[in-house]
């Protein structure tokens, strides 16, 4: 009997499991570019898009039968998926597990609504199964990236020796990863080489999607012809490819480094193409294990490579699944300032976030430490909706989903779930930024200035922030310092760094 086998548009990949159990000449795979989703930058949909058509016509040349919704006919995801259950009445309708909470609330309703019985094949696109993580946070309060971390590497395998300990000796070289601009300028201020998917290289379908989300989104943020990332399977592993080859060994270096006019530094780009599953975590881990097999990149920047992807990337997606639906409207902090215009112009004096911003609204990328200790740094020190901040990234970034979104920006930027998975806020002053980045020297304001016109807003709103929640975090111990810091300064500089706190906060 016909089944249907409905691929989302995140699942872009040959080893999906839904598709491993189908048979080619009998299913009907059904994809839908569907327009009713949240506002998104326009390179975001045309990346999105581009590849679900891309992939669409593989499986197409591979004998498949494919039913493809394009935008112009999709104007909403349930409707476009209960058509075509009419239209085909198979006798199943076969998923790999969703990625995303949303999609799964879809296909349940659907399910009730078509009276169709749905079938579930476990994800390929994470190491850890959802069942595995939920007993893994069994019982905690709180939860540590580094110890799911360390079992997952133990029961993979994953850069250990035969004795069960972890190559060279260590489980994290993160000491090894910081390096300041000081120290990058020491070392001959090395550039990374520019990737080459930044070249622009479009295809014929990609050049219709620009022309169709032009059309029918002219409201979203960015330009649909800058889109950057290669959207077939075979453009996602030469980027992979080109990042282990040329910026993988300086990448544990400078993860943390932030420079004017380098959005990409040493970083891989490969986040979009692994969240819609044109590569799958293991395959980019083992490419930088056997660069450093080969001697070609250092211990340090592979074990921190590896950290992201098997440690980080697992991490968040186990936090989603344990705390949805809660999760999305955690607010532990009370934060409910609206998100100032300036996140969609740039348009402010504060240079790193001008700078940082700019970036965005251009190519629908920041690295990760401009994403936290820039943006979201200043988010949760201005006490910014978690929901407005949330919608925004998720609006913004070529690589985002609800479920990655989640933990990122709830949890680790705004501390919004309580500490839940980081036991102290990622709260920083000036001093952090200017240490770690160039930004300051082009800024109008003083990095070193606490008080007064040319004081750094950042050092403003830090004390202000650990005087608004002094109560809460001088019993953690990872900030109690800073709130008994805050608390011996005098009462005059206390005051005047509330009242201009405020001040600056008013005007935002
Ligand atoms: C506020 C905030 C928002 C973020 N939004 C997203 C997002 O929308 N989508 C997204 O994939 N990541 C997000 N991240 C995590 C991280 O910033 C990006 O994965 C990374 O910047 C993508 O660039 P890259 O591919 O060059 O990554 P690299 O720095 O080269 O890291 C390699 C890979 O590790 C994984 N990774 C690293 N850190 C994380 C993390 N914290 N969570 C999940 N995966 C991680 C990604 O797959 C990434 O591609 C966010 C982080 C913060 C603090
Ligand atoms: S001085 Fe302050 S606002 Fe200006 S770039 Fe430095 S940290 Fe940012």
């Amino acid at each position: 009997m016909k089944n249907t086998i409905l691929i989302f548009g995140d699942q872009l990949t040959l080893h999906h499991s839904a598709l491993d159990a189908g048979v080619c000449g009998r299913d009907v795979i059904l994809l839908i570019e569907a327009r009713d989703s949240a506002r998104a930058h326009k390179i975001k949909r045309v990346f999105q898009f581009s590849a679900m058509r891309e992939f669409a016509h593989e499986l197409s040349e591979g004998g498949w039968d494919v039913d493809y919704h394009r935008m112009a006919d999709a104007p909403n995801f349930r409707d476009s998926l209960l058509d075509h259950l009419t239209q085909h009445r198979p006798h199943a309708l076969c998923v790999m597990e969703p990625n995303n909470w949303s999609q799964l609330q879809i296909l349940n309703d659907v399910a009730t609504a078509g009276r169709i019985p749905v079938e579930t094949f476990p994800t390929c696109q994470f190491v850890t199964s959802r069942e595995a993580f939920a007993s893994f946070a069994k019982g905690k309060k709180r939860l540590v990236m580094e110890a799911h971390y360390r079992q997952t590497r133990q029961r993979l395998g994953i850069l250990m020796e035969d004795d069960g300990q972890p190559v060279g000796g260590l489980w994290n070289y993160d000491a090894d990863n910081r390096k300041s601009v000081r120290d990058w300028k020491k070392d001959g201020a090395p550039t990374p080489p520019r990737p080459v998917t930044l070249e622009r290289i479009h295809s014929p379908i990609v050049e219709d999607v620009i022309q169709e989300v032009s059309r029918w989104f002219p409201e979203d943020a960015g330009r649909a012809e800058d889109c950057w990332l290669p959207t077939t399977r075979a453009g996602a592993l030469a980027t992979l490819q080109q990042f282990v080859e040329q910026r993988l060994p300086l990448f544990g270096d400078y993860q943390d480094l932030m420079l004017q006019d380098s959005p990409t530094m040493f970083h891989s780009m490969i986040g979009g193409s692994l969240n819609l599953g044109l590569l799958l975590p293991m395959e980019c881990v083992e490419s930088a294990i056997q660069a450093f097999r080969e001697g070609k990149a250092p211990l340090a920047a592979v074990e921190g490579f590896t950290r992201q992807i098997i440690g980080w990337r697992e991490f968040v997606n186990g936090v989603y699944w344990v705390k949805m639906p809660d999760y999305i409207s955690s607010n532990a902090l009370g934060a409910s300032r609206p998100l100032p215009a300036f996140f969609y112009t740039g348009d402010t004096a504060m240079h790193c976030l001008s700078s940082v911003i700019g970036e965005v609204r251009d190519t629908a990328f920041n690295h990760h430490i401009q994403r936290l200790m820039i943006l979201g740094n200043f988010l949760l020190l201005a006490g910014i909706s978690p929901k407005a901040a949330h919608d925004w990234f998720l609006e913004m970034y070529i690589d985002a989903h609800e479920w990655v979104m989640a933990a990122n920006v709830l949890g680790m930027a705004l501390h919004a779930d309580g500490g839940f998975m980081a036991t102290k806020p990622y709260a920083a002053s000036a001093a952090y930024i200017s240490k770690m980045s160039n930004y300051c020297s082009g800024c109008r304001f003083d990095p070193n200035k606490k008080i007064g016109p040319d004081a750094c807003p950042f050092n403003l709103l830090y004390w202000d922030f650990y005087d608004r929640h002094a109560d809460r975090f001088a019993s953690n111990p990872r900030t109690s310092m800073m709130v008994s810091s805050w608390r011996k300064r005098a009462a005059p500089e206390r005051q005047a760094i509330r009242h201009e706190a405020a001040q600056f906060l008013e005007n935002l």
